[in-house]
């Protein structure tokens, strides 16, 4: 007899959660919301989900944004209970780059460093899952330089004139708002300001960039006129909040579930293939499980840090490296798991393509490129963890 080869005892933190997190899972698992992963998994080629009604589902309950203050829309709860709301989306497939933007990222920024009056306009219809938020940071050329960023916002009398070119932004073409960095002036702070630009306006135009995933990048060019109560966060000196809100999106929990997600999957497949006797590919398993268990204690430990309220950058590039490198070795499982098998795609019958081989296989080096890349993350570990100059 074969012995299970996955155990999941619950990480420190989460222990505490376990009744919201039951409440969570049994909602994902409802029919309304499993009817609609499956509609997404049926969209044809070059059509992605944009605003789905789960988010707006999840919004009512105050689950979305649950560690926000309940006057924006949240729960007021802890930011581990928020990382099991994301865990969870992530280890029941729900596709969660909307979320992700409109409340890791845009939301997070704005409580941050927003006025008491932005924060109630602007918090809670994306707390409600009502209105969707991107984030326009990188540029042609820009990336992980982001100081170096050429987009600029001039004065105009009461208003600002944001002109320049953003690519590699998500979901813009359903967004009604971003989070947009530009320069403002070139002398003191780092002369970077945020603001939020209105994309429903006139002056905005999104159009595709085409990848090998089934979500779409947007190139989004800007000449428009944003207000003043629509620039966030200090003048001149928004890339050192920009900084701080990028170790607190970087805690590696949605990662980490999805490699769970994908992992189990594989797992399942060997077993269907009858090919759990093979004691290489049983160790090799149990090897994996162990380091996405330990992939979920760095990514909860991240998470504490930001209830401890001692965010700690060099704990969470280390999650994050941690966590998506993962992906790429169970990406390789699969394909030996699988074999040719493994390249088929749901146009060859196969089930959706988030359980496909073939779409792990496209979708998990966005995971090493996205919110920062497994370099840069080396790089904030050697440098402010180890002391390693570069
Ligand atoms: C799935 C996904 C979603 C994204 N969503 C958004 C979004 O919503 N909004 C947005 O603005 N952007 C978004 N991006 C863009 C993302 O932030 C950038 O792709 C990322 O920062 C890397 O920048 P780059 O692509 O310009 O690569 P570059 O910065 O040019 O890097 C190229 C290569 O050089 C390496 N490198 C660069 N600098 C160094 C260094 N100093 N030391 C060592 N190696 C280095 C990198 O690791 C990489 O391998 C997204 C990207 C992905 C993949």
């Amino acid at each position: 007899m074969t012995a299970p080869l996955t155990t999941r005892p619950p990480a420190p933190a989460a222990a505490r959660s376990d009744d919201f997190r039951a409440e969570v899972r049994t909602f994902l698992a409802s029919p309304e919301v499993r009817e609609e992963l499956r509609r997404f998994s049926d969209l044809p080629a070059g059509r992605e989900p944009g605003h789905l009604e789960v988010f707006r589902l999840l919004g009512e309950r105050g689950w979305l944004a649950a560690n926000w203050p309940v006057e924006y829309g949240g729960l007021g709860l802890r930011a581990v209970d928020a990382a099991t709301v994301a865990e969870e989306l992530g280890l029941a497939g729900v596709p969660d780059v909307a979320h992700v933007l409109s409340v890791d990222i845009v939301g997070l920024f704005l409580l941050m460093a927003g006025t008491d009056e932005q924060k109630a306009r602007h918090l809670p219809p994306l707390a409600r899952g009502e209105r969707l938020a991107t984030v326009l940071y990188s540029e042609p050329g820009v990336g992980s330089d982001l100081g170096s960023l050429r987009t600029t916002a001039e004065r105009e009398g009461e208003r600002w004139r944001v002109t320049g070119r953003k690519i590699y932004s998500q979901k813009s073409q359903f967004a009604s708002q971003a989070l947009c960095a530009a320069r403002t002036c070139d002398g003191t702070g780092s002369g970077i300001t945020l603001f939020l630009v209105d994309l429903t306006g006139p002056g905005v135009r999104v159009s595709p960039i085409w990848n090998a995933t089934e979500e779409r990048f947007d190139d989004v060019t800007l000449d428009v006129l944003v207000g003043d109560d629509d620039r966030i966060g200090p003048l001149h000196a928004g890339f050192a909040v920009l900084n701080t809100c990028l170790a607190l999106e970087r805690t590696g929990i949605d990662y980490q579930a999805k490699v769970r997600r994908w992992f189990d999957s594989v797992r399942d497949t060997a077993e269907q293939l009858g090919l759990l006797g093979d004691e290489a590919l049983r160790q090799r398993l149990v090897a994996l499980d162990t380091e996405i268990l330990a992939g979920r204690l760095l990514a909860y430990q991240a998470v504490e840090a930001v209830d401890a309220g001692a965010v700690d950058p060099v704990v969470s590039a280390r999650s994050k490296w941690f966590n998506t490198e993962l992906a790429r070795a169970v990406v390789e499982l699969a394909l030996d798991v699988a074999g040719l098998a493994g390249t088929a795609t749901r146009w060859d019958g196969e089930p959706g393509w988030r359980e496909t081989v073939e779409g792990i296989y496209r979708e998990s080096p966005n995971l090493r490129l996205s919110a920062g890349t497994s370099e840069i993350m080396l790089k904030v570990v050697a440098t402010l963890g180890l002391g390693l100059e570069g």
